[in-house]
């Protein structure tokens, strides 16, 4: 295990107990979640070594992704993925009225960017699993494993990283990355949950998207807001991801109980009180920020 003794974002030594999660989906052991006494941040702390992080990992749950199979649970999934897709490159063309050339960090098996090239974009992909960069492949979208970002000379208009950012160990080094890569005028568009929702306050150790070992860092706006001024990036925009708390409640609900119709209806209900509470306070389930680089 690797304990990290300095908030990455503020270089504070002093941490306070935050919860501690069980990692429910793959291993069942148990990881400490601290949070900064100088600026909040929230990390999974202590955590395994970079070379174990992979055995806490199950490519199938992030490979197959119901996108080939029948029934009304993957065409619901599908469903969503595809006004996702509409949602989140509305975000890239309130910015831009032309094709942009974008750039996203964990692209899995490309759909997304699938979705875009479609648009007429540019699209390339960073992928660090071997078998998705394959299935990406398989779409003609240009896809790399993780040297790419730090031996790449091209800069993008938009990199994207959707619930990506949470799993990066070395925070400063990527923040560092995605400046170099991203063109003057760009964006960078970040998906992260948020530990302040109402959901992740309801089912606190049991919330399902605080999924240690795999999410090192824990976000909320404040700290995510920081840790990018600290690397000359302005927040431009928040933005809401709704179906994250109707899903992730579903989950939680499933860790707290166990998995039965009930535990879904009520899964679902929490989500959307979740959602509603949301409009005042705006701290949604999972928030999609967007950053640009502070005009010097
Ligand atoms: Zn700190």
């Amino acid at each position: 295990m690797d304990t990290v003794d300095k908030c990455p974002i503020c270089g504070n030594e002093n941490f306070k107990a935050l919860l501690e999660g069980t990692d429910y989906s793959i291993s069942k052991e148990a990881f400490k979640i601290v949070q900064c006494s100088g600026c909040g941040l929230a990390i999974t702390n202590p955590r395994p070594q970079e070379k174990d992080l992979g055995k806490y990992y199950n490519s199938d749950i992030y490979i197959s992704h119901h996108s080939n199979k029948s029934g009304l649970i993957p065409w619901i999934y599908r469903k969503i993925r595809d006004i996702q897709f509409v949602n989140k490159t509305a975000i890239v063309l309130k910015h831009f009225n032309r094709n942009v050339s974008i750039l996203d960090i964990g692209c899995g098996t490309g759909n997304f960017l699938e979705y875009c090239k479609n648009l007429g974009w540019t699209t390339t992909g960073v992928e660090p699993d071997g078998d998705a960069r394959k299935q990406a492949l398989q779409k003609n979208i240009s896809v790399f494993d993780l040297d790419y970002l730090n031996n790449s000379h091209e800069a993008f208009d938009v990199i994207s990283m959707w619930h990506v950012l949470e799993h990066v160990n070395n925070l400063n080094e990527k923040l560092e990355q995605l400046y170099r890569l991203l063109n003057t005028n760009g964006i960078v568009i970040i998906a992260v949950p948020n530990h302040k929702s109402f959901d992740a306050l309801h089912y606190e150790t049991h919330w399902a998207a605080y999924d240690v070992p795999r999410h090192l860092t824990h976000f909320t706006s404040d700290t995510i807001e920081r840790l990018f001024n600290k690397h000359s990036f302005v927040l431009n925009s928040i933005h809401p991801m709704k179906y994250d708390s109707v899903y992730v409640s579903i989950k939680s609900e499933e860790y707290k109980n166990k998995k039965s119709i009930f535990n879904i209806i009520k899964g679902v209900y929490v989500g959307i009180k979740s959602n509603c509470l949301a409009k005042k306070s705006n701290d949604y389930s999972s928030l999609i920020y967007v950053f640009q680089k502070k005009s010097t």
